[in-house]
């Protein structure tokens, strides 16, 4: 049996490890765009805070898919062709096909950009991989303000790493609360009174503008000095970071005969609508308890999800596991939320 997994975060490599613990002999690939080994990209912040050394990053230790006899690929998937059983990779330039039994989609979810003027801006970045995070750990030594665009719990954890390079920080965040979805009404107001300096505890980490809409980059030199709000505001900025949600591409899909609607359409056993074709983690949409559509998108569901395929694609049935309503805990600054 021929195994090739698309994507090689938390997702793929659990469908990979998955199939090699219940079927020595079966060949198993896994292909990524991505430089260097699979890290964990939800502690990105702690790396860029130094809080993680790089070597402490990677999932597994170095080796660990030679021994596990699992072929590593480096490259794009541009389209999965569903009835054939193949997908078309590009790998330096050149276009090959690679045939399959068993295929497990993991590509995740890509940063939403704001499609406005100056959004080709080198100082306006996204916070989603190892690469971007390198990025924007390199830039904040170099600069004085920084405005994050969105203030879900992303955007604060870009906030604290502005805190803790002393920067001025403004956030922009449509509507009146911040943190949402994650976090509810309450937690909302508690997490702006930690934000905003407004607890009579802490200074301010960032000034809040709340449902003001973004016109435009505003540029010198093909370098960002400012940004232009709807309401005609202009605030300065030396460095933008986008964190307004996460997409699935759906282009790799588009002649695949897949079913995609905001992501890739899975039942519970991470089974699409074409045999012999699966998917798993930040890129599927599956049912929930309520019998609605959703995407998760948390670290652990695209583990449990990655395993659950990785059984069914072995032959061996597995039902995804019920894991209620939809769960998330962590903290921001000093505040734990669940
Ligand atoms: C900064 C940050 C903090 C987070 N914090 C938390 C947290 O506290 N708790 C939590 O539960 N979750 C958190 N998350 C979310 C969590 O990291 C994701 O839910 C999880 O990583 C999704 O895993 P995945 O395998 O589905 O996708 P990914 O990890 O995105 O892996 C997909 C891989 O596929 C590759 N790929 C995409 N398209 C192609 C293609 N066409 N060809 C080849 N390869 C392709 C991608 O480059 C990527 O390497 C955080 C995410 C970020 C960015």
């Amino acid at each position: 049996m021929k195994h090739l997994i698309i994507g090689n975060g938390i997702a793929g490599i659990s469908v990979a490890e998955t199939i090699r613990k219940n079927r020595s002999d079966d060949q198993i690939s896994i292909i990524s765009n991505e430089e260097g080994a699979p890290y964990w990209r939800a502690s990105l912040s702690k790396y860029i805070l130094d809080i993680i050394p790089p070597g402490k990053m990677l999932i597994k230790p170095d080796g660990w898919f030679d021994q596990q006899n699992i072929e590593q690929i480096k490259g794009e998937v541009q389209q999965i062709d569903g009835s054939g059983k193949k997908i078309h990779l590009k790998q330096n330039g050149t276009e090959t096909e690679l045939g399959f039994d068993r295929c497990c989609v993991s590509i995740g979810a890509d940063p939403i950009s704001l499609p406005i003027p100056g959004n080709d801006l080198p100082e306006i970045l996204a916070f989603r991989s190892l690469a971007q995070a390198d990025q924007l750990k390199t830039a904040m030594t170099s600069i004085k303000n920084i405005v994050v665009i969105g203030g879900g719990v992303l955007g604060m954890e870009v906030v604290e790493l502005a805190v803790a390079n002393r920067l001025n920080c403004i956030v922009l965040q449509r509507g009146n609360l911040i943190g949402t979805p994650l976090v509810d009404e309450h937690g909302a107001e508690i997490l702006l009174r930690r934000v905003t300096g407004q607890d009579g505890v802490h200074p301010p980490c960032a000034e809040v503008i709340f449902g003001d809409g973004i016109a435009e980059f505003l540029s010198e030199n093909n370098h960002l000095k400012a940004i232009r709000l709807q309401s005609g505001k202009e605030i300065l900025a030396d460095l933008a970071v986008v964190c307004i949600g996460i997409a699935a591409d759906p282009s790799i899909f588009k002649e695949s005969g897949l079913t995609f609607d905001r992501g890739l359409i899975v039942d519970e056993r991470q089974h699409t609508n074409l045999e012999g074709i699966y998917g798993a983690g930040d890129c599927v949409i599956y049912p929930n308890e309520g019998g609605d559509m959703a995407p998760t998108r948390t670290w652990v569901t695209s583990r449990i999800q990655g395993k659950t395929a990785g059984y069914n694609m072995c032959g061996i049935p597995c039902l995804l596991f019920d894991e209620g309503p939809m769960y998330n805990a962590s903290y921001l600054f000093d505040l734990l939320y669940t």
